[in-house]
């Protein structure tokens, strides 16, 4: 039994660095798999005894005509159907911005298991984001730092009822 985790969220809030921390060294880049595009770089995650399937969103950061919100709505969309549970980010430094509030409104009527993290939450500057992340109306988020390896543990008791 396993299960498959997406990291969705705004271009630069920490994605690929927590794709990358949860992936360490054995980065699969698995484009030629069915089902998977350059947009969700799928990987084998792992925190301590806990593997899973981690899918990070891409498909935000290229510039293209296509409007932001609607490659966000097909993004979140897919990485909805193809996850077990949608890991959506924001940057606690930057506040909850209204993209962030379009992501929760999209992860709300897919009516996806999600969980909220607030990264770069290292230091005082995240305090107020994490108690403004509750108005998203997605629960309790949990405060990671994906560049300094802090709230891992956290992410590890959430995902643990799942597995
Ligand atoms: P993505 O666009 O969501 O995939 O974001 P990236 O993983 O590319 O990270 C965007 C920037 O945020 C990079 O400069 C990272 O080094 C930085 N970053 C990621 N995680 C953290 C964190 O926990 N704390 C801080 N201060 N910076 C971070
Ligand atoms: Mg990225």
């Amino acid at each position: 039994m396993s299960f498959t985790l997406a990291i969705v969220g705004r271009p630069n809030v920490g994605k690929s660095t927590l794709f990358n921390r949860l992936v360490g060294k054995k980065l699969a880049l698995v484009d030629d798999q069915p089902g998977v595009t350059r947009d969700l770089r799928e990987g084998e995650g792992r925190i301590a005894d806990l593997r899973f399937t981690v899918l990070d969103s891409a498909g935000l950061e290229e510039a293209t005509d296509d409007s932001l919100q609607g490659r966000m709505r097909r993004l979140t969309e897919r990485a909805v159907e193809m996850a077990d549970v949608c890991l959506f980010m924001i940057d606690a430094r930057a506040g909850v911005l209204p993209a962030d509030m379009v992501f929760a409104e999209i992860l709300r009527k897919k009516n996806a298991n999600v969980i909220l993290a607030a990264n770069k939450g290292e230091g005082k500057a995240a305090d107020a984001t994490i108690l403004e992340a509750y108005s998203l109306g997605l629960g309790e988020p949990i405060r990671l730092s994906a560049e300094h390896g802090e709230g891992m543990g956290e992410l590890m008791d959430v995902l643990r009822p799942i597995y």
